[in-house]
């Protein structure tokens, strides 16, 4: 095989390294991707009968504080001025999120400043006795009290998660600020926008570079193909971005995934929801939240009498579903050690990514782990001719 290196997985990661590898180092590389498009998850494309851009595998919005990371992607994209906030309806009042000074005023049916809702919030998140929070559930509660947490977060993680909160790592709504002001932002990094053109283009022009051959339709593990595992690894370094597991045949048990399943309409009004992601707060309710995606473009010439929305359910995975979201459970997290060991012993093959790692990333997340692997191991092996070794899943 005439390449220098195999990149399993279109997505974010993949080309990154694919990027770098191909610019910096001038290596052959070939991208497969199983899927019939480029890009991972992040992938866009027009609905064509209203031309507006609809992310196929849910919102993605960009943000990062990681000035090496912003660098880098401007090369391919700039990006719009767009600013991400979202609302949530909770039995039938809207209210905004994160929860934020509006919505606690909203809630409580108060005119507190700062202080007293502080004050407020401190004395209904007491019941913990400054104990560390152990799961989400107390993370929760620790977080904005009890009230709060039962209205608007309880619900919707049990419905995302279809775990018991108290069985969630605590971590997976740190990421959820709460704040004393009345700032509605969604996300507090310092750059933030949507990718002009929109995410495709972005990925495409990541990938245009002669010494980068991309594959679409080819599973690593179809052995009936030329570039198939038990062809390449051995042969040429491979960078896996696909589930761990799957690469080990699960043979230390399946790591629990969530999936989503995505109901997209297109509606003869111009406008539906007067915003570009309306969250569900209450279990009665079976998705999680509703996207409009015109509204990720308010500078677009969009057609003012169509919009096309989706609604998102969320599951667990089966072996045939995509793996969208690590749940990281205690046993999750054991089968995980073991695959490292595994990942560890495998001659040549790095592992990355968010489903290589099993790690929740954020696509600038993705992008500066990628970076790193090139700095640390891609870089030495194709420069200096050190030997490639993987050092286990990339955590
Ligand atoms: P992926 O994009 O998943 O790419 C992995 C690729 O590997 C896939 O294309 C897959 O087909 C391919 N592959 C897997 N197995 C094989 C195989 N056997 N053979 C060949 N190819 C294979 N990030 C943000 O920053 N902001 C957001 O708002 C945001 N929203 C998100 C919403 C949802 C619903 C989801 C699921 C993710 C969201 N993300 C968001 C995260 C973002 O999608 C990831 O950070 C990014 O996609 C990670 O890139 P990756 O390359 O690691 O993985
Ligand atoms: N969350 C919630 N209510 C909301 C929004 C988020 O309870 O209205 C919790 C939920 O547990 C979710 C986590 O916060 O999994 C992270 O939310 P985010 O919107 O970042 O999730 P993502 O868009 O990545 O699915």
């Amino acid at each position: 095989m005439d390449v220098d290196l195999v990149v399993v997985g279109s997505g974010f990661f993949g080309l990154t390294v694919a990027e770098r590898v191909a610019t910096l180092h001038g290596r052959k590389v070939l991208v497969i991707d199983r899927r019939p498009h480029i890009g991972g998850n992040a992938y866009s494309e027009v609905e064509p009968t209203t031309g507006i851009e609809v992310h196929r595998y849910g919102a993605h919005l960009f943000h990062t504080s990681n000035e090496r990371v912003w660098e880098y992607v401007n090369r391919f994209t700039a990006f719009t001025s767009y600013v991400h906030r979202v609302f949530t309806t909770h039995r039938g009042e809207v209210f905004g999120m994160p929860i934020n000074l509006g919505t606690i005023n909203q809630f409580f049916r108060s005119a507190h400043g700062p202080a007293a809702a502080r004050a407020l919030v401190r004395e209904q998140a007491a019941e913990l006795g400054g104990a560390r929070p152990q799961n989400l559930d107390e993370q929760g509660v620790s977080l904005i009290g009890r009230p709060l947490y039962e209205a608007f977060i309880r619900g919707y993680t049990a419905k995302q998660w279809q775990t018991d909160p108290r069985d969630l790592p605590a971590s997976i709504i740190s990421r959820l600020p709460v704040r004393y002001t009345y700032d509605n932002r969604y996300f507090n990094d310092t750059h933030e926008g949507l990718p002009v053109d929109g995410y495709t283009a972005w990925l495409e022009r990541m990938a245009d570079h002669p010494n980068i051959e991309v594959r679409l339709g080819t599973d690593f593990f179809d052995e009936s193909q030329p570039v198939s595992k038990g062809d390449v690894v051995g042969n040429v370094p491979v960078v896996y971005t696909g589930p761990v597991d799957r690469y080990f045949d699960h043979a230390e048990g399946d790591l629990s995934w969530r999936t989503l399943d995505f109901d997209q309409q297109v509606l003869d009004v111009g406008d539906f929801q007067g915003t570009s992601v309306m969250n569900y707060a209450d279990e009665d309710v079976p998705f999680t939240r509703i996207l409009e995606f015109r509204h990720f473009h308010p500078e677009r010439d969009y057609p003012d009498d169509r919009t096309v929305v989706t609604r998102e359910y969320s599951r667990f995975a089966e072996h045939g579903d995509e793996p969208y979201y690590p749940i990281s459970t205690a046993t999750d997290r054991e089968r995980l050690l073991a695959y490292r060991d595994l990942a560890a012993r495998e001659r040549d093959v790095l592992f990355g990514g968010r489903l290589g790692t099993y790690r929740y990333l954020d696509m600038h997340m993705a992008i500066g782990s990628a970076l790193s692997m090139v700095d640390n191991k891609l870089a030495p092996h194709f420069d200096g001719g050190a030997p490639l070794r993987s050092g286990g899943v990339d955590a």
